[in-house]
């Protein structure tokens, strides 16, 4: 593996979406821009509000102003974190991008590591939280529950503990950009791309304020729809226990007739009769659903809406735009009209 020569001096976008994260966005900016500057690096950081109904994206532009090299990005409504990690992703310019939380559970002081990996020459560096202290125990259980089925019927390998928080090559940002599927299950996406990666541990700590935005419930939406982007698992179950039902109701009826031609009819058979058509009408059913689920999602994607749409940017961007040497912004924000 070839380093990266020291030569060409690197950007580094840090892309943090954020959503009511009012109580830790005045904490987060100058910490991010302190790290860049004590490490001696080139960089911006970019912010994208996901539709925050606190103060978050008054106080982020209140930022700007301290901070030039702060880029902000509003979204018209709550996306979800997965999408403004896409938009995020659509305006970073950096040679490496590097992702994080906005509720500073995510160390900044980790991010130096993973420049230092990136420069060995790895693609992809990310984060694996060394504690789950700060989960209770069903969300443990369920965490590592999941994992072990999504593996178990994906082709996509998926490493348990790496979250969102790691640092990527520009290549590797450009192949995800490149993914615009409505259904982001992020883990299987930076799986799915591949490159050289590398794990760097680190310990994640308590929310700076404020509170998670992701219920057990939520959590649970996300591992199914997780689930069914990354494995046609169900479907081909599926078929199989399809087959099997109508393989065993076949050789029934085979068994019956030849029972009847040589014995004759002696009990009626409501039970065998009720019994078949039961397992089979509920089986059918199931099968239904379970094409229901993935028609559903390609109605999703064939409908082709944008991913998300902008409402407002600010700080760096904004300045770089009206100085028409870089008016890609235009561009990249295609949904920006
Ligand atoms: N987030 C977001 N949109 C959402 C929910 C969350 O941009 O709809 C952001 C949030 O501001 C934070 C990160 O995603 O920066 C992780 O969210 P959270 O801390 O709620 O999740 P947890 O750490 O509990 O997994
Ligand atoms: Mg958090």
């Amino acid at each position: 593996m070839q380093s990266r020569s020291a030569g060409d001096a690197p950007f580094i976008s840090i892309v943090v979406p954020v959503f009511n994260e009012q109580a830790s966005v005045d904490a987060l900016v100058p910490r991010l821009f302190g790290l860049l500057e004590r490490e001696g690096l080139a960089g911006e950081v970019i912010c994208i509000d996901d539709g925050s109904k606190d103060a978050t994206w008054d106080r982020l532009v209140a930022l700007t102003v301290n901070f030039p090299a702060l880029t902000l990005v509003s979204l018209s409504r709550n996306f979800g974190k997965e999408i403004a990690i896409a938009a995020g992703l659509d305006i970073a310019d950096g040679n490496a991008v590097v992702l994080m939380d906005g509720d500073l559970q995510h160390p900044p002081e980790v991010i130096p590591a993973f420049v230092a990996r990136w420069r060995e020459g790895y693609d992809i560096v990310y984060g694996v939280r060394k504690n789950r202290d700060q989960d209770g125990t069903m969300r443990r259980s369920f965490t590592r529950a999941f994992y072990r089925v999504f593996n178990a019927v994906s082709h996509t390998p998926i490493t348990p503990d790496a979250g969102d928080f790691r640092l990527m090559d520009r290549k590797v940002v450009e192949a995800i950009r490149k993914m615009r599927e409505r259904s982001r299950f992020m883990k299987g996406i930076y799986s799915w791309v591949g490159f050289k990666s590398v794990a760097v541990e680190f310990d994640v700590v308590e929310r700076a304020g404020g509170k998670s935005s992701f219920s057990a419930w939520r959590l649970f939406g996300l591992a199914f729809d997780g689930l069914l982007s990354f494995s046609t698992v169900p479907l081909r179950i599926a078929m199989f226990v399809g087959a099997f039902v109508a393989f065993a109701a076949l050789a029934l009826g085979g068994f019956y007739l030849i029972r009847t031609l040589l014995f004759g009819v002696d009990v009626p058979g409501y039970a065998s009769l009720i019994v078949s058509i039961l397992a089979l009408s509920g089986f059918t059913m199931l099968q239904l659903g379970v094409m229901g689920l993935y028609l559903g999602r390609i109605y999703d994607e064939v409908k082709a809406r944008p991913l998300y749409l902008v409402r407002e940017i600010a700080g760096k961007a904004v300045r770089d735009t009206e100085n028409s040497s870089v008016s890609r912004i235009k561009d990249r924000l295609s949904n920006l009209v």
